[in-house]
């Protein structure tokens, strides 16, 4: 990474304004459900503690639609910092203001402020400048560690990192990009990508970003079967992209025209509707009545994903192969998880985009075997996309 980083700059007495993403699941009564994204900000946030820096860090929560609203407050997510650190971690009720400036100016060694939810106020999204210069104006270090809301350019990402200077990469930032940037610019071989979703329109940026890259593509989930339409097969009521069959065709003749292999489901798991409780058969690709859909990818496929992934050396996977939201659609996308930490054993580097692929993985107890895990959904999508992330390219570079 050409980003300088915390261990760039002197920190001592420094108050180091950090953006988290602690953009949390959290059930009704503030119960987090998934710490991952808190849990892999802990270096950072220790590193600047251990320097003798004062953490200042800001975060969003949810979907807050630009105004204060107690659903979406990071306090809970405060209190929960101050456990996992052991450290007090302080709360100002908005991230602006006098009382904001005030306990940002009193931050003492040894402990944390967390402020309020940025995105209680309209600006942070629209990236408006004053805003972005009173939260630059809370401390004389930047820090980006949010690498979930990298590809937004928010007053918070973006906007700060061009005001207060110097700006630089935390340490998740900094290790989620070295991963994904190692793998797609310079991948050990073979290089297998898996992507799975619903809709091809969402990844065929990915998809023409990876082409010229990939020795082996596995195309799963929904998305497969508009392939298959573009091929003029009978799909029954599977997921179909109409206005997507041309693009499917380009990809697969660029697939033709290249020496890389494209791997398609060959065997289906279909259900008469989109119901957990429907019939369900386990079908060839060629072999769907109409009436029924294809929900999972089936176990001839699972096996051909296997002899393809047995001797990768890079891995990424992203989006299901299913709709493994329901349990009788989940197998495909399980044994993908499953499949991932074998190959990790192996010797493989394997990276899970985020998102729904993610969360297979720990809905499988996967996580401590695979090689990374983002924590970004969207920004790992952005970035595997071949685009420029707004939060990461705002930080100084190194000289
Ligand atoms: P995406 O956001 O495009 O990655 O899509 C994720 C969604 O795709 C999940 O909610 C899955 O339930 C859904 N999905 C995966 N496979 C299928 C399929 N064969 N039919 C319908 N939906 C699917």
């Amino acid at each position: 990474m050409n980003t300088l980083t915390i261990d760039d700059v002197d920190l001592k007495g420094k108050r180091v304004l950090v953006r988290v993403d602690f953009n949390v699941p959290m059930t009704g009564d503030g119960t987090i459900s998934d710490d991952k994204r808190i849990v892999e900000s802990l270096p950072t946030i220790r590193k600047i503690l251990d320097s003798g820096g004062r953490p200042i860090l800001m975060s969003h929560l949810g979907r807050p639609k630009g105004q204060p609203d107690p659903e979406f407050s990071l306090k809970p997510v405060a209190e929960y910092l101050g456990i996992l650190l052991n450290v007090p971690v302080n709360f100002a009720g908005d991230c602006i203001g006098k009382t904001a400036r005030q306990m940002a100016a009193e931050v003492r060694p040894g402990e944390v402020l967390m402020l309020e939810n940025v995105r209680f106020h309209v600006e942070e999204e629209q990236n408006e400048m004053e805003f972005a210069r009173e939260l630059a104006s809370l401390g004389d270090v930047y820090v980006n560690d949010a690498f979930g809301s990298a590809h937004r350019a928010h007053a918070s990402t973006e906007g700060v990192a061009r005001l207060l200077k110097p700006s630089v990469a935390g340490y998740l930032m900094k290790k989620e990009i070295d991963y994904l940037s190692k793998a797609v610019g310079n991948p050990k071989r073979p290089f297998v990508t898996i992507l799975g979703g619903a809709k091809i329109s969402g990844k065929i940026d990915v998809i023409q970003n990876l082409l010229p890259k990939v020795d082996v593509l596995v195309i799963g989930g929904g998305m497969a079967f508009t392939f298959f339409e573009a091929q003029g097969m009978e799909i029954g009521d599977s997921l179909v992209e109409r206005e997507k069959i041309g693009v499917a065709k380009e990809i697969l003749d660029m697939v033709k025209s290249r020496r890389l292999r494209l791997i398609l489901p060959v065997d289906c798991v279909i259900a008469d509707k989109l119901d957990n409780d429907a019939q369900r058969r386990i079908v060839p690709v060629s072999k769907i009545p109409s009436g029924w859909r294809a929900l999972d990818i089936g176990p001839e496929t699972v096996k051909l994903i296997n002899l393809a992934m047995r001797n990768a050396k890079t891995i990424v996977w992203n989006g299901p192969m299913g709709v493994f939201e329901m349990s009788n659609f989940a197998a495909g996308t399980m044994e993908v998880a499953r499949l991932l930490s074998q190959a990790t054993k192996s010797g493989a580097v394997t990276i899970v985009g985020g998102g729904d692929s993610a969360a297979a993985v720990a809905q499988g107890g996967f996580d401590g075997s695979i090689s990374h895990v983002s924590t970004g959904g969207g920004a790992a999508l952005e970035f595997l996309e071949g685009k420029t992330l707004p939060g990461l390219a705002a930080l100084d570079s190194k000289p």
